[in-house]
């Protein structure tokens, strides 16, 4: 048997726990990583944003990465790294639909984040990505351990992990650990750890997959004669979004034309037609037959991953009552997960690692009981400004004006912060910005009376107009700009 003493023990190896493991080794530390996976294999969550990419870059800078830099931008990771897949993301676009008629052209909201192609944002093939980041994290002399099956104690002050991997047992201690294992939550389980979960406000679920086939939105608007002639940039090239009456899809192409396409279901609203008996591709199939635009896009598409075929969630959101503790820490994807939509997940990732590595890597041992703490409370504290700016989409529903509305606030939080998101203790999303916190909250008061008095165009307008005042300390990309048209090109993040 193996038997190895380190400084930090990582369970899960996502491009998290890889990227923190690589971090960590290459500034002197030793560090082990055990998964019960294998790499390459399927992982959801790939579409980047401007905030991801400066984050990334600056741990790159920071901890002498240079391997990740070129995955901070479209042109470099084309140009140094052509065989990780990824596909290009310049922006967000949103189309309404409604069951009864087809695409209402007047129902487009497209928002830039990047200026130029080179510079652009990326959706990464995870499976391709999260191997990269493990091959790289291997060559910086972190211990791996994939497809293992193991168990974990704790005695005299250390964490055990005892195991078997590639048909060798070993065994692993360490006085710290870090819990990079997402939505298993393996060590916050271990630790009982209780949930907040039930007080969250999002309550959604998804059914996802990737398939071929899938003719463009903009092939179909051509096709249909909808003028494109308005768009920033190609409506495809970015997170596509289709918001549904009950729910939402997103849609992200990448460079091999394979496109990841999933439902988000808004659990608000009792579905009276669901039928427990429907197994996935069953309900993948009648939400797609149920809006004629995606019943045409969808018509020879074919599921090319995972193998398993169309995969279906349970609720997505989980939130944990601690994320650290003296001998432990838990990445923000492992403390908690809200939604999908906006993308905030990769960014929060590398907002933590970066957080915590700064912790473990120059704290005191008094600091650094005192600076666990305060990760816990800031990690969860962001995870409920994600639920707030997240939830109020899904009260807009079915409203596609209300629901492009409430995404100005989310803009305004990421265009506002992304001049100051190298600093180390920034809040996420300004979920530390009292004003702006209450902000939303007034914001989603103003939103309930309007859906309540059945999201009339006129009571539309009239919140139109207080969001803008509202949001005017925030507010330095034009948005909710009447003249654009919902078209936003001075939104792009700075090169
Ligand atoms: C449906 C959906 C769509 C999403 N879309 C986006 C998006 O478009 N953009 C975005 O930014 N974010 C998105 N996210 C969030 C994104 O997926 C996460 O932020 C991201 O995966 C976090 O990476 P991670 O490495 O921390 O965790 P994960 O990717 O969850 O990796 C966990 C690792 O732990 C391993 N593991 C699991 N259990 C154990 C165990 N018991 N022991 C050891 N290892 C274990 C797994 O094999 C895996 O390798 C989405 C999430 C969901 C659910």
């Amino acid at each position: 048997m193996s038997v190895r003493n380190v400084d930090i023990l990582i369970l899960g190896s996502g491009f998290g726990g890889s990227l923190l493991s690589m971090i960590l080794a290459r500034a002197g530390r030793s560090v082990a990583v055990v998964d019960r996976a294998r790499h390459p294999r399927f992982a959801i969550g790939e579409s980047s944003t401007p905030l991801a990419d400066t984050t990334l870059a600056t741990l790159a800078e920071q901890y002498d990465l240079p391997e990740l830099l070129p995955l901070t931008q479209y042109g470099t990771w084309k140009q140094c790294c052509p065989d990780i897949t990824c596909g290009l993301k310049r922006g967000f676009s949103y189309f309404g639909h409604s069951t009864e008629r087809d695409f209402d052209e007047a129902a487009q909201m497209l928002v830039t984040a990047s200026s130029s192609n080179e510079s652009s944002d990326t959706h990464w093939l995870r499976s391709d990505v999260d191997a990269y980041m493990f091959e790289q994290a291997g060559r910086s002399g972190v211990i791996q351990f994939e497809g293992a099956g193991y168990s974990l104690a704790r005695d005299d002050g250390h964490w055990r992990v005892t195991g078997v991997a590639n048909e060798s047992s070993f065994q692993i201690s360490a006085p710290f650990i870090v819990d990079a294992t997402g939505s298993t939550s393996a060590l916050l389980d271990h630790l009982n750890i209780a949930s907040q979960t039930a007080t969250l406000k999002t309550n959604s679920r998804a059914i996802f997959g990737h398939f071929t086939n899938v003719p463009t939105v903009e092939s179909m608007f051509r096709e249909g004669g909808v003028d494109c002639s308005r768009h920033p940039f190609p409506c495809d090239a970015a997170a596509v979004h289709h918001v549904l009456k009950n729910g939402w899809m997103w849609q992200l192409r990448f460079d091999d034309d394979s496109v990841s396409a999933g439902f988000v279901f808004d659990d608000r609203i009792p579905d009276t037609q669901r039928s427990p008996e429907l197994n996935t591709t069953e309900e993948w199939d009648r939400q797609i037959q149920s809006f004629a635009f995606l019943q045409r896009q969808f018509s020879s598409a074919a599921v090319v991953r995972p193998d398993t075929g169309i995969q279906r969630t349970q609720r997505l959101q989980r939130l944990t009552t601690e994320a650290a503790g003296k001998s432990w820490a838990a990445l923000p994807n492992t403390a908690g997960f809200i939604d999908p939509l906006h993308s905030t997940g990769i960014a929060h990732t590398l907002f933590g690692i970066r957080r915590l590595a700064a912790i473990l890597l120059s704290s005191s041992d008094r600091q650094k009981e005192e600076n666990h703490r305060h990760y816990s409370d800031q990690l969860i504290n962001e995870l409920r400004n994600v639920d707030e700016l997240v939830e109020g989409c899904y009260a807009a529903l079915p409203s596609f004006r209300l629901w492009c509305d409430w995404c100005m606030l989310y803009f305004a939080a990421v265009t506002s912060m992304e001049q100051t998101a190298a600093d180390n203790d920034v809040s996420f999303l300004r979920a530390n910005d009292h004003e702006f916190r209450n902000t939303v909250r007034t914001a989603r008061s103003h939103l309930q009376k309007v859906v309540d008095a059945g999201s009339t165009s006129e009571a539309c307008n009239e919140f139109e107009g207080k969001l803008r005042k509202l949001l005017q300390p925030w507010n330095h990309a034009g948005l909710l700009d009447d003249d654009c048209g919902g078209m936003y090109s001075r939104t792009a993040a700075p090169v």
